[in-house]
């Protein structure tokens, strides 16, 4: 089991409407501030949408650090 995962069974609903929420790698394609993934958090129904720091240039220590801490914040306002 991947770390991003792991840390998706552990999402509260979403805040909204109750939706099943995941954790994903969000890559985005190239633009004016060039390519790179964050860890995000969206609803599946809702489509709300939470956004962590650019993980591009992170090791695996501070990745997991920064899913940690997005989870931690979407389960607060869950
Ligand atoms: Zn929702």
């Amino acid at each position: 089991m991947s770390i991003v995962e792991k840390y998706d069974q552990q999402l509260k609903p979403c805040p909204f409407c109750g939706g099943k929420a995941r954790l994903f790698d969000n890559f985005y394609g190239s633009g004016n501030y060039g390519s790179g993934s964050n860890i995000a958090i969206e609803c599946r129904d809702c489509k709300l949408q939470m956004n962590g720091k650019d993980t591009s240039w992170m090791d695996l220590e501070d990745c997991t650090a920064q899913i940690r801490d997005i989870v931690t914040k979407w389960n607060r306002r869950a």
